[in-house]
Order: C-alpha cells, then structure tokens, then sequence
C-alpha cells in the first residue's frame, strides 16, 4: 500500500479548553471502498488520488487509519432546533480529523462525517448510510459552481457495513467534508449556555486568527466579528434564494461562522416555483420555507448576538446595544444582497432602477401562478427568442407583456451569453438524486459518475440532467441525513 502524505495538520480546535470537544478516533469499518473523490480539491490540499491509490484513500476516508499529524475530536456545541432550545447537540456522528494550511495559504477542516459513535451521539448510531452521502457529496460539490460559499466534499467511502433506518437495513459510508471551519452559531450558545466567556474568547480570536485576520486589529474585534458574520450570512441566504435553493434545516447548529452552507440533510432545489415550498419532511410547520429562509437567517444571527453579549462590551446595556445595532443590520444587507443576485439572473447589468425589484418580482408571480420550473424558467429566459419561454406559460398574453416590459428597461435585447453564466442549465435536481441513489445501493454507479461529470459544467446545456421533472418524477419531500 503507498503512503498517504503528511498533511501540514496545526489542529488550533485541539488548543481550545477541553470543553469544547471530546478527544476520540473514528470507529473503524468492516471493508471500507473509496466510490468518490473530489480531484479539484485533492489537489489544493496536496492529495493526489493516482499516487496514493484508491486502497489508501479509502482507509484513511473512512477512518480506518488516522493520517499522521491528526488529533482526531468530536466538538461540542449545542443549538436552536426548529425555534426550541436543544441544549447539548455536539458531533454524534463526525470526528474533526484537524485542520491544515492549504497551499493557497487557505486554513480547511477537515472532518469525517458517519464515523462511529461519540459522547454526543445522544441515543444514535453515529453512522450515515450513502443515500445522504450521496447527495452531500453531489450538492455540497455543486454549489461553488455557483458561487455559492459551501463545505466540499473530498472523498465518499462505502463501509461495507449496514445501518438501520426506518426503512430497514441500509448500506453505510462516510464523507469527507472540507470546510473553512465547523465552527457554528451552535457553539458559541454551548458557552453561553455554560457562562463560559473565556471559551467563548479562544473561540473567537481561532476565528479571527484563520478566516478574519482584517479584525484583529478593530478596535472591538468581537463586534466586528459579529458583523463580519452577519454579512456573510445575509449574502449566502441571497444566493440561495437566487438559485431555489432550500437547506431544509436551519438550526443554530447548522449555522456557520464563516458563511458556507452546511449539513446538507434534507435540502433540495426548488422545481416548480413556489414560495412557500418545503421540503424536509420532518418541518410540518414550514419554519425552513423557501420565502422564511432570510428571516431564519436573521433570526440565527439574533442568537449568535445573544450567544456573544458577554464578550461584546464589560457594560450589558452597551453590549446589547452593539448586538441590537449588528442585528438590526441584517435585512437591508440581505435585500441589498437579493437584488444585486436578482439583477444578475434577468441581465439587469447596469445601474439599479427604483422599478427592478417591482419588475423581477411581477416575473415571479407569473411563475408562481403556472408553478413553472425555477430552473428551466431562468434559463429560457436567457434564449435569444422567447418562445421556449412563453410556452412555459398558460397566459401567453400576460408573459409576453412582462418580456416587452422587460426589454424596454433594458433599453434593447438581453445579453444571451452573459445571462448564460449565471442561470444555470444543470442543477443538482432531486429526482436525480434519488434515481442516482437507487441504483448506486444495487452497486451501479454510472448514473453519479454521469450526474457528477454533468454538474462540473452547470452551465452547459445536458440532454438529461436539464430537464425538468415530470409530475410523476417530482420528489415531494427529502428525509434528514441520518
Ligand atoms: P443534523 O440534523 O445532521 O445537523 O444533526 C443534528 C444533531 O444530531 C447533531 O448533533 C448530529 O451529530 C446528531 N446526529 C444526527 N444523526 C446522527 C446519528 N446517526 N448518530 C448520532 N448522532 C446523530
Ligand atoms: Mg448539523
């Protein structure tokens, strides 16, 4: 077996108080097979599949063998579960293998997720089985495509090894998930939970030390880092809104500190236009909508600020003032962030008018009113000729009056080409996963390596993947990752 590099691992989470995680190695597996790995990103962290070979990989992505350099912990962090105090959550299924400096002078984490049992298991099996995996590995993979902030995923392994789910026994594997950090809203509510302001302190400078280094030197970084956050929040929420994209489950403890998408359990993209779709099955009451996702947002980064008052100012009533004021902020950072993505979808690249947003949203309606496909729409729009377009919808009249309209406020045609970069052909859609899923459990992988191969280019055209799905193929509803 060739070696597996040493990775130049600095593991600063294993510096923080020892209350903060739990030391532990991931629980090995039965016959551990590497079926994905992510080359792009192998490749900035100096692992290179055809060296190593899939043996090694596949021992090391399923936590067999703990690379050298590694101090392998389970964090803990508590949360905010749809609304309700959780208290104790942490890491029950994941184990933080360390954090290394890539070449570009970037810091990652990364983590194993389905990696056995640990302390903060709470009852379950520590372990994923490949449907979710899957669709992780596809959909984290994905999103920087569009240029949205995200966890990557670097290998998937299969366990050769079977859990239990609801649905009965069920194939296991682990992921691998590279992210700027695991640090989340979630962890800073445990401190303040355990009145733990020294901890919250370490946490906080970690922070600004590996992904903020511009707020060291603020006068009060804790504010500044508070702000930094809740900007990158309110544009990460506008991207996903501009694709359709709904996370599903927007606890605290799924709410990073260094704005990437994270946990992608019941997520999915939007196929007939809807407001107030949901898709997790486990949200009943439709808190994770598509339209509540921005006022989730805010309503994490309230708890963040609340998380933080103890370090935000020695006086409280000054520290909730600085909270307050950093909060308050939010929905005119995430309208500012929606409409520039919006303006970028219908080619409205030059200055802002007071109508665009009256404009983009009377679109919307007309989507809303016919469900058409989000994505598809977006990219008919993009044709040189709106037929394709005004087919999609049963007023002909009405959405060939919204494209005069349209084209008299751009003053002249679209720019089809440059329109074409930001609204996407492909997207991870739902039906495909679970098709891509289906046959994968029966060990046939040619639909991911086809799926996969197709969104590396999501803005190319693809006979299969661009398709909407017929009524009878539209998936209703997605179940956590557990
Ligand atoms: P999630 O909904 O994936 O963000 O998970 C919420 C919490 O449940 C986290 O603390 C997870 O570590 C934990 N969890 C989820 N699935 C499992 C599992 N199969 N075994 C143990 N803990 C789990
Ligand atoms: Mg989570």
């Amino acid at each position: 077996m060739s070696s597996f590099p040493s990775l130049a691992f600095d593991n600063r989470f294993a510096r923080l108080p020892e209350q903060l995680f739990t030391r532990l190695s991931p629980t090995p597996v039965a016959e551990p097979s590497l079926f994905a790995f992510n080359d792009e990103l192998g490749a900035q962290l100096g692992i290179d599949r055809q060296r190593i070979g899939d043996a090694t990989l596949a021992e090391i992505f399923s936590g067999n063998s703990v690379p050298v350099g590694s101090e392998p912990l389970a964090a803990a962090y508590a949360g905010h579960q749809f609304g309700h105090w959780s208290g104790m959550l942490g890491d029950g299924r994941a184990v933080l293998l360390g954090e290394i400096s890539c070449a570009s002078g970037e810091h990652v984490d990364i983590q194993l997720k389905g990696s056995g049992p640990t302390p903060y298991s709470r009852g379950g099996d520590g372990r994923a089985w490949l449907g979710p995996v899957i669709r992780e590995y596809l959909v984290s993979n994905a999103m920087p495509k569009y240029q949205v902030p995200s966890t990557l995923a670097l290998a998937a392994v299969s366990t050769g090894e079977y859990v239990l789910r609801e649905q009965g026994p069920l194939p296991g594997a682990v992921l691998t998930r590279v992210a700027k950090s695991h640090i989340r809203v979630g962890t800073f509510e445990y401190l303040a939970a355990k009145q733990d302001v020294e901890g919250t302190r370490a946490v906080i400078d970690l922070l600004i030390d590996t992904h903020y280094p511009e707020l060291k030197n603020s006068e009060n970084p804790a504010v500044a880092l508070l702000n930094a956050v809740i900007e990158k929040q309110a544009n990460l929420i506008a991207r996903w809104q501009a694709l359709g994209f709904i996370h599903g489950v927007m606890n605290t403890d799924n709410a990073s500190l260094t704005g990437e998408t994270i946990d992608y359990g019941p997520c999915a993209f939007m196929d007939e236009f809807n407001r107030s779709k949901v898709f997790s099955s486990i949200d009943q009451q439709g808190r994770y909508a598509y339209q509540n996702q921005p006022r989730i947002g805010h309503w994490n980064m309230a708890m963040l600020a609340q998380a933080l008052l103890p370090v935000l100012a020695g006086d409280e009533p000054v520290a909730i003032q600085f909270a307050q004021t950093a909060v308050d902020h939010f929905p005119q950072l995430y309208a500012n962030a929606y409409t520039e993505r919006m303006r970028e979808k219908f080619g409205l690249f030059d200055s802002p008018q007071t109508d665009d947003m009256e404009l983009m949203d009377a679109f919307l309606d007309l989507m809303q009113a016919d469900s058409v496909d989000f994505t598809l729409c977006f990219r008919h729009l993009c044709d040189e000729d709106s037929d394709e377009l005004e087919a999609l919808f049963s007023d002909r009249e009405k959405i060939s009056e919204w494209i005069h309209r349209w084209h008299q406020r751009l003053n002249g045609p679209h720019n089809t080409t440059r329109m074409q970069q930001i609204n996407p052909a492909v997207i991870p859609r739902n039906h495909w996963i679970e098709a891509t899923i289906e046959v994968a459990v029966q060990g046939d992988w040619t639909l991911f390596q086809r799926f996969e191969t197709a969104l590396r280019n999501p803005f190319v055209e693809h006979a299969d993947f661009s398709q909407a799905p017929e009524q009878a193929q539209r998936v209703q509803a997605t179940f956590c990752g557990t």
